[in-house]
């Protein structure tokens, strides 16, 4: 019998790819849960300075409250020609919370006029698994590439729709699920911290 691992997210995007992802690899070691299951939970406020200090937020409140594993990501859009932002403001970056539609179009409007090769980017995650005993891990991943002059496609969520990763022409809302999920930021950071997820929820018995 798998053991119980709580998803500390209630972006509905992100809760898609982590499905998506830690099943392929960790399924048989953990039976992942929605964190609807706990309607006392509040939302976490992200105090935290770094994508690391945000996860770890999360994650930790989430194993306190609960008393199960859980693992959270923090995630974002470094853009080059902005200095690093939005970065950790990602989702509230035009000023409502998860407001995607609003968030690519300050995104654009901010960017206009900026030639192609000074439109880098590249997306992070940091995931972070917290046991009810006190034992972490955390695990980063990149996804570099630039960002479109127009947003295109309808897959993924966020910044989706105007990020193309480096060496194509389409955007990640343009991707396959799992062509998305097999160079992206959350691929490679959940890929990274799943070994830590099957020893530790293996080792509950
Ligand atoms: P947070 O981790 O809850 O602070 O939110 C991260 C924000 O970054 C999301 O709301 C999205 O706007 C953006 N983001 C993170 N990962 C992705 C992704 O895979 N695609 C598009 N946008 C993303």
């Amino acid at each position: 019998m798998p053991n119980k691992l709580v998803i500390a997210t209630r972006n509905p995007g992100k809760v898609i790819e982590f499905r998506r992802i830690l099943d392929a690899i960790a399924k048989d070691a953990a039976e992942l849960v929605s964190i609807d299951q706990f309607p006392d939970l509040v939302d976490v406020e992200e105090s935290g300075t770094t994508f690391q200090e945000n996860a770890l937020l999360k994650a930790r409140y989430t194993a306190k409250m609960t008393g199960l594993p859980s693992i959270s990501d923090d995630s974002g859009l470094c853009i080059d020609a902005l200095g690093g932002a939005p970065g950790i403001l990602s989702a509230t970056w035009a000023g409502q919370h998860g407001n995607d539609k609003a968030n690519v179009t300050k995104v654009l409007d901010e960017l206009s006029g900026t030639p192609d090769n000074k439109r880098g980017a590249y997306f992070i995650c940091v995931s972070a698994l917290v046991m009810p005993d006190g034992r972490e891990e955390v695990a980063e991943g990149r996804f570099e590439g630039r960002i479109l002059h127009h947003a295109i496609g309808d897959q993924g969520f966020g910044y989706d729709p105007i990020f193309a990763p480096l060496g194509m022409s389409i955007s990640t809302a343009q991707m396959r699920a799992e062509e998305k999920d097999a160079q992206s930021h959350r691929g490679k950071s959940l890929r990274a911290i799943a070994p830590y997820v099957i020893e530790m929820l293996r080792g509950l018995g």
